[in-house]
């Protein structure tokens, strides 16, 4: 099969191969025709410098869909023929966070396409506990989307216990997993503040307002909200937007991330954080409950794609990830 792939960490060092071997599959595996692939930067950091990486020879791609090829003799739930998408935490079911329903935070496990070979191939084997049925009307584009850009947001959203009617300030608005947080902000019933140059945050997915200009978005937050401030901050930005995200959280606020992009060290005026009774929240992936709660609504989600690549350019699609004119995401369409 055909397969992007590389010896050694580099993005120099990946290489589309057409004589790469089919994965086998267990009893408890399917094996997938991959259709789509999205491009993220943990596929960029898998080829370019995560320490350890295995297997080796590696192939990337944590966010995948497709078509079931062929089942694993004791698999139940699907067959031959389903269009699906993998659940891409990979998790033993046992340890404690398993059994708390926190699959993603397996004390055993890890994501795939990290620790497993990914999708950036013609076939991808997964464990059936992974694999989802998705309906034939949803998109590919948004099939290609959910394993990564929508669920994070999704389980985001929740850990901040975002509630009807809340104020919701959304920093990277119109990043990926921005547009995605907007469109459940809307469907949790909050009252959704973008961070965003673009108008189309507002006409195409919903936000209720928009914050243009980056050195006035608190006291913007604070005329729009009159007062109150924002009861849930998200800001997956970093360090850049840290301090102007952390006052826009108001009394009983959560901020939450998942996400560093522009730097990880921050400073914290633990004196706000306590009289305002302020929770700051880490988040990562989803659970598999959340991610059948989004295949759920995957019909009425839209996604803005940017470009589209051949799988034979898998190396420029993961350079066009860090590209200034980036506007929207960047899929790999496969077969
Ligand atoms: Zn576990």
């Amino acid at each position: 099969m055909r397969a992007a792939i590389f010896e050694r960490q580099g993005l120099d060092n990946l290489k589309v191969k057409d004589d790469v071997l089919q994965p086998t599959i267990s009893d408890y595996d399917v094996l997938i025709k991959v259709k789509s692939a999205g491009v993220n930067p943990i596929d960029h950091i898998t080829v370019s410098n995560i320490p350890g990486i295995k297997p080796l020879p590696h192939i990337p791609g944590a966010e995948v869909t497709g078509i079931i090829e062929k089942v694993g003799n004791h698999v139940v739930t699907l067959k031959e023929g389903d269009k699906v998408v993998v659940y891409n935490s990979i998790f033993d079911g046992t340890c404690d966070m398993c059994l708390s329903g926190y699959e993603m935070l397996c004390r055993n496990g890890g994501i795939l396409g990290v620790i497993t070979n990914g999708g950036f191939a013609d076939y991808i084997s997964a464990p059936e506990k992974n694999v989802f049925k998705i309906s034939s009307n949803v998109q590919w584009d948004v099939a290609a989307s959910l394993a990564t850009t929508t669920k994070t947001p999704y389980h985001a959203l929740r850990e901040a216990s975002l509630k009807l009617n809340e104020f919701l300030v959304i920093f990277g608005a119109s990043g990926n997993t921005g547009t995605m947080a907007v469109q459940f902000g809307k469907k949790m019933g909050a009252k959704v503040i973008a961070v965003s140059k673009d108008n189309w945050i507002k006409t195409d997915f919903g936000a209720d307002y928009i914050i243009s200009d980056y050195d006035k978005v608190v006291e913007q937050v604070k005329d729009i909200t009159q007062g109150r401030m924002a009861d849930v901050v998200l800001n997956s930005l970093g360090v850049s937007t840290w301090e102007n995200s952390f006052s826009c959280v108001g009394v009983n606020g959560r901020w939450v991330t998942f996400g560093g992009l522009t730097g990880a060290e921050a400073k914290l005026n633990i004196q706000s954080l306590y009289r305002n009774q302020i929770k700051l929240i880490g988040s990562n992936g989803s659970t598999r409950k959340e991610f059948a709660d989004i295949i759920e609504m995957s019909g009425e989600l839209k996604v803005r794609v940017w470009k589209r690549f051949k799988l034979e350019n898998a190396n420029e699609a993961l350079r066009a990830l860090f590209a200034k004119e980036r506007d929207g995401r960047i899929l790999l369409d496969i077969n």
